[in-house]
């Protein structure tokens, strides 16, 4: 039998997003239309609205529901900023924040990877403000900076200096730091010059690779 994927996204939403506190509607919206299910490799579509990350592959996780409208919510969107999106992987975490932002830029460092975001953000037809990069985005992607937020979806040792250098002011940067298996996720903003940061929960991503990160 085909679950009802509307049913569970609404489901989702209700016990895993609101009950723990995610209030923007914006984001509520978002979580509750974007089909995660289209995303997750097809063996483990049934588990796509559980509330814990899953496998894609290559080694790699899709975050938690939870942890993908928070991060979103921390970045404050309004519907007409630049985003970009470090650690693309299977897309689903851009197709969120292309409901929330203008464009989105998401990078992401393995090519099976990159390739499967663009595929699966094709064939939901949310691919029009994304443009997936694969490459190194711990150095993010000088290109299109400089942006109104930036979403890091990997741990880094620490946050990353290109990074600053190409969030706008004002703008807001969310990224795990930390050990490789513990972090905190931390929230940067920048606004009149200065730097105000805070964490907003503990938390356990993949490492973040590259330049600036584990390697
Ligand atoms: N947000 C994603 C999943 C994040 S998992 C989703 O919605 O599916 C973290 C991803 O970061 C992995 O795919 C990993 O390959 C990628 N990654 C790790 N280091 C990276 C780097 N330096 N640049 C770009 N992507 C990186």
């Amino acid at each position: 039998m085909i679950p009802d994927w509307r049913s569970e996204r609404q489901r989702m939403v209700d016990r895993q997003l609101r009950k723990r506190g995610i209030h923007d509607p914006r984001v509520l919206d978002a979580m509750r239309t974007i089909p995660r299910e289209e995303f997750v490799p097809p063996d483990c579509r049934v588990c796509s609205y559980q509330d814990e990350p899953l496998q894609i592959g290559y080694g790699q996780t899709i975050s938690q529901p939870y942890m993908i409208a928070l991060m979103a919510e921390l970045l404050e969107l309004t519907g007409c900023e630049t985003v970009l999106d470090v650690g693309g992987g299977c897309g689903y975490h851009a197709a969120v924040l292309g409901a929330l932002a203008a464009r989105v830029v998401s990078i992401e460092i393995i090519p099976g990877l990159a390739r499967q975001a663009q595929q699966n953000l094709t064939r939901t037809g949310l691919a029009g403000n994304i443009s997936v990069i694969c490459g190194d985005g711990s150095q993010g992607w000088p290109e299109g900076a400089p942006y109104d937020g930036i979403s890091v979806a990997a741990a880094a040792p620490e946050i990353p200096a290109p990074l600053m250098a190409q969030l706008k002011d004002p703008g807001r940067l969310v990224i795990p730091v930390g050990a490789m298996f513990d972090q905190e996720l931390r929230v940067i903003a920048k606004s009149g010059g200065q730097i105000q940061e805070r964490v907003a929960t503990f938390c356990r991503f993949v490492p973040l690779r590259g330049d600036q990160g584990w390697q």
